[in-house]
């Protein structure tokens, strides 16, 4: 017989898929790493386990002890399976820009879920991450993770997915593409690569309305720099632990509008259906390649999730066209096809 334990051990190991039509007119070889074949559907598991993991063998998380985040809502589906295995509980914090399919599928895996203001700065009392810490200060055998800082989450990449992109593409990688949010996809698995090869180059994707692309290349944190948009999962307004400058080669920016598009191109192009921000990372990640790819390289991009979580937001003609983002409805409705 052969089957997982549990679900933890169906976390990694996700295929690599090679992009055959939104690469039109690009050199080089395109393959996307598709993380929504993890069991919580978002590369988070890895880090998810790998956190816990480590807790537990510090001690900083006890047996039947409770999970404490601020999470986007990947993270938390990630520690809520492990947690699960693992016989722990989970209170998370989100923001309020989350899809609420995010917010459901949480509690529907038996976490608390608390929303907070998204539009407050970090260390208002009203923040996700300071309800969190606050959380973690008054409940007794409480462990709060903290991806931002909690180094961890980059260590998952760098001993998961760095080798099996490394294993994937038999060496052959020369780019590597992720949005940085937390940074430890983008950093974990930019170490483990650039120490098989510093030849690879390494292309972070970064929001409209965050601060990393303008911190790498000018060393300010520019308060200026901050806005609100609307791609969930990549971009900050803070400089989290796990982003390491020097591994990131170079950022790109991606408005909203062209990461949406973009996402919805993947579906409907590729059958890959997938979340906003990996249409962030394929679009930000192709207008490098553009100008960069030879036709002997092979560019690596990470997709984080799944579109489920999506429907009512990109993957909803109706929305995508109040927000500007479609002139016209694109999709077949039950309606059109009745008449
Ligand atoms: N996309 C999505 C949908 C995410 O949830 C995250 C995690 N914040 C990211 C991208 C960015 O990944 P990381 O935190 O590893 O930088």
């Amino acid at each position: 017989m052969k089957y997982c334990k549990s679900i933890i051990e169906a976390i990694g190991n996700t295929p690599m898929v090679k992009l055959n039509h939104v690469t039109q007119g690009i050199k080089g070889t395109v393959l996307a790493k598709v993380e929504y074949f993890n069991p919580g559907h978002s590369m988070k598991d890895r880090m998810a386990l790998k956190m816990i993991e480590d807790a537990e063998k510090d001690g900083s998380l006890k047996p039947g002890g409770t999970i404490i985040e601020g999470t986007s809502g990947n993270t938390g589906m990630g520690l809520a399976l492990v947690a699960i295995a693992k016989g722990y509980k989970c209170i998370f914090t989100v923001n309020d820009k989350q899809s609420q399919e995010k917010i459901n599928i949480l509690r529907a895996v038996g976490a608390e879920v608390i929303v907070c203001p998204t539009n407050v700065a970090p260390d208002d009392p009203r923040s996700y991450y300071s309800v969190a810490q606050k959380l973690n200060r008054e409940i007794p055998n409480s462990f709060y993770p903290n991806q931002y800082d909690n180094l961890s989450n980059t260590q998952a990449h760098y001993e998961t997915t760095g080798p099996e992109i490394w294993e994937q593409t038999a060496g052959k990688i020369t780019h590597y593409a992720a949005g940085v949010g937390t940074g430890g996809s983008m950093c974990g698995v930019a170490k483990f690569l650039k120490e098989q090869n510093p030849g690879v180059t390494t292309i972070g994707i970064d929001s409209f309305g965050s601060v990393f692309k303008k911190y790498k290349e000018t060393g300010i944190f520019d308060e200026n720099e901050i806005y609100p948009y609307m791609t969930e999962g990549i971009g900050e307004d803070i400089l989290p632990k796990n982003v390491n400058f020097d591994l990131i080669d170079l950022f790109v920016k991606v408005t909203d509008k062209d990461a949406a598009v973009m996402t919805r191109k993947l579906a409907r192009e590729e059958g890959i259906f997938v979340g906003w921000s990996s249409g962030a990372a394929i679009y930000g990640a192709l207008e490098y390649a553009k100008e960069h790819l030879k036709e002997e390289d092979v560019m690596v991009i990470i997709l984080p999730d799944h579109g489920t979580r999506y429907l009512n937001k990109i993957y909803n003609d109706d929305w995508m066209k109040n927000h500007g983002f479609v002139e016209e409805r694109v999709y077949a409705t039950a309606k059109d096809i009745i008449l």
